[in-house]
């Protein structure tokens, strides 16, 4: 099968969060199935150019409609760890993807719209057909849109679209510009809450609804999340929506990269280790304390990596840090936000903890280190309100670091409470709690906490279950194959 990625992040070279790790990992278990995928991405000026391998103009003068007028893109391909990328950059006045950061700028609906036609647009003139385009969030989901209303005709009527929603909370709420620059145009008919209407928004097209009800298959990233959003509030207003379309609607868990997330062979960690083998990893924990300046004592290491969003429960994170403390646990954070005020109250903290020999607090993004932070930890702590699958807890348990986790999404999918699952022991993996209040936490790391201390060998015991799960692409792989051959039918 021939399918195409069309995504605004791929890991390691364009990656905020787990979606550049899902388009990545995802796109190498299918190669390795046999199959041929391409991604296309936006040639940022921020990316890690240093993960490209023979980068070079692959499309000279690709003319993209746009409003009245066309917009020149220069094409770009290259290798990212093997993966068959295009980079698509946009000569204009806007400079949409050279601005120093990924997103967070005004005219973000903009931006990306512009992406998803410049996709297809490469595609149309480069005679690229392939059998499967699958799309990823907000960013490219009027590509299943401009797919059936425009390039179905232009030849592109046997593709068929596939799409993956990471994150509700970011739908692409934007005005009727964006059907008019796209080419669209028609508000009246694409304002039909039918078709991109926003269900709570009168005066605006949704891309996210755009997306569920043009494509073939809608996907989201765990099956816990699929009905979390057609049945709470989490699903932020599209529950109808799905429900509408819940026959081609589901619900596969994420898998994780195990060649980059492999402590056997890691190359960011000073010592490499197998499951089992706890000197290994306590070495690591070691040149993580020195690294960090915390003082060798023998104490459990707990660690938070991820972004510090709201959704990831960030007054709980904060009362993790206080808690591991009071409970004589050492503590590591790292994250960064793009909201300042949540930045400015975790520099805040870390100023407080400044000479604390027990805590460490790194604000920023850093792949290697958070490869050190799972090697070096003993906990992880993932205090989500919601949590469509999340990663770091596969992560943490690939590591041996045992993850404990608030019972929402993904994390309900993969961690099972070591006292309270109903699963057989062996296969109980980490803690898990329900409140999203302190008590919540604390009951769960008392837990955690004391078992270290009391019970060292249970403790190894529990974090080597957690190392013998297989959270790879493997299965994942298979069932998004399955997806892709159920509408290629069609
Ligand atoms: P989300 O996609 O909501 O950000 P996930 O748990 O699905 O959360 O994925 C987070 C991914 O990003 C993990 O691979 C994690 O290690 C990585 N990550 C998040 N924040 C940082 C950071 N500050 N530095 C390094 N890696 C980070």
């Amino acid at each position: 099968m021939y399918i195409i990625m069309v995504a605004s992040e791929c890991a390691p070279v364009a990656k905020v969060g787990g979606l550049g790790d899902v388009v990545f990992g995802l796109s190498r278990e299918l190669e390795i199935r046999g199959h041929s995928v391409e991604i296309v991405l936006p040639k940022y000026d921020c990316m890690r150019y240093d993960h490209i391998w023979g980068l070079q103009v692959s499309y000279e003068n690709l003319w993209v409609p746009w409003f009245n007028f066309h917009i020149r893109c220069t094409v770009w391909f290259g290798f990212v760890h093997g993966r068959k990328c295009y980079f698509i950059e946009p000569h204009s006045h806007d400079r949409f993807f050279e601005r120093g950061a990924y997103y967070g700028f005004t005219d973000e609906h903009v931006r990306f719209a512009f992406f998803s036609k410049a996709a297809l647009e490469f595609m149309l003139t480069a005679g690229k057909r392939p059998d499967i385009i699958h799309t990823h969030d907000w960013q490219t989901a009027l590509v299943p849109v401009m797919l059936y209303e425009i390039y179905k005709f232009s030849g592109m009527e046997n593709c068929r679209a596939c799409h993956t929603l990471h994150n509700f909370r970011h739908q692409g709420i934007a005005g009727e510009n964006i059907l008019w620059f796209t080419g669209l145009g028609r508000p009246d008919y694409y304002y039909d809450r039918n078709r991109m209407g926003d269900d709570f928004n009168p005066s605006a097209i949704n891309f996210t609804k755009g997306a569920v009800v043009y494509s073939n298959f809608v996907t989201t990233v765990s099956p816990r999340h699929a009905w979390e959003v057609r049945h709470t509030e989490w699903g932020y207003g599209l529950g109808h929506i799905l429900y509408v379309y819940q026959n081609k609607f589901g619900g596969v868990l994420n898998g994780l990269d195990y060649e980059m997330w492999n402590s056997e062979t890691d190359p960011h960690i000073p010592h490499r280790y197998g499951a089992g083998d706890f000197a290994g990893k306590n070495k690591n924990k070691e040149a993580l304390r020195a690294r960090m300046w915390l003082r060798q004592e023998k104490k459990p290491l707990i660690a938070y990596v991820g972004r510090l969003d709201m959704q990831k429960g960030v007054p709980l994170i904060r009362h993790a840090l206080f808690h591991s403390l009071h409970r004589g646990a050492q503590f590591v954070l790292l994250g960064a936000s793009p909201e300042l005020g949540i930045n400015a109250e975790f520099w805040q903290l870390k100023h407080e903890h400044n000479d604390n020999p027990d805590c460490h607090l790194e604000i920023g993004y850093d792949e290697e280190l958070a490869h050190l932070i799972y090697a070096g930890a003993d906990m992880l702590v993932v205090p989500s309100l919601f949590e469509p699958c999340g990663l770091t807890q596969m992560i943490a348990l690939r590591y041996g670091a045992v993850p404990i986790v608030r019972w929402v999404g993904g994390l309900a999918d993969t961690v099972f409470d070591r006292d309270y699952s109903d699963r057989p022991v062996r296969e109980r993996n980490g803690y898990v709690f329900h409140q999203a209040d302190n008590a919540g936490i604390e009951s769960a790391m008392d837990r955690a906490i004391g078992l270290w201390f009391d019970y060292p060998a249970d403790f190894r015991d529990l974090a080597a279950n957690g190392m013998h799960y297989d959270y790879s692409w493997n299965r994942p792989g298979g069932d998004y194959l399955h997806i892709y051959e159920l509408i290629r039918q069609k």
